[in-house]
């Protein structure tokens, strides 16, 4: 586990104050009960875009990431995984990434709830979220939610005001 730069505290305490849009609902079986746990694989924090229907994740398991001020984050920006996928080839070099609809999953250390922070554009597909769920190795049910932040607005979010 990494130690944070001590300036970085007040950065990362702001995640204990945004806004919750669901939890997500419990996994239930055929019978109507909990369905028994699964041996998922394990849990990663990181950060994700969505360009045109594919998902692009950058993560890092758990206990490899930066521990600051009770929460465990991936140290990891959007910024440069961008100009990455944009060397590879992956999208174009001419969309910034700012217009982009991106997010970051951290992990509350008090709580032990895993927080993935979403562009509305993404959270307002189910089926994105599910994907970006698995890929991270995310925990069903309440321990995972989904939230919205300022910071993580797309072109699109931005002109709707
Ligand atoms: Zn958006």
């Amino acid at each position: 586990m990494l130690l944070c730069p001590e300036n970085s505290g007040p950065e990362l305490a702001k995640f204990a104050f945004a806004q919750v849009v669901s939890p997500m609902p419990q996994r239930k079986g055929r019978s109507g009960k909990a369905a028994p746990p699964k041996k998922d694989k394990p849990s990663r924090v990181g950060i994700v875009f969505l360009y045109e229907n594919r998902t692009f994740v950058e993560s890092t398991l758990v206990d490899q990431g930066e521990a600051c001020a009770g929460f465990v984050n991936h140290t990891g920006g959007h910024e440069v995984y961008w100009e990455r996928l944009q060397s590879a080839g992956e999208v174009p070099e001419d969309e910034p990434y700012e217009s982009v609809p991106r997010g970051r999953v951290v992990f509350n250390q008090k709580t032990r709830e895993y927080l993935l922070y979403l562009d509305r554009c993404i959270v307002k597909r189910a089926v994105i979220v599910r994907a970006i769920k698995a890929q991270l190795g995310l925990p069903a049910g309440s321990r995972t939610l989904i939230l919205t932040d300022t910071h993580y607005r797309c072109s699109k979010c931005l002109d709707r005001g």
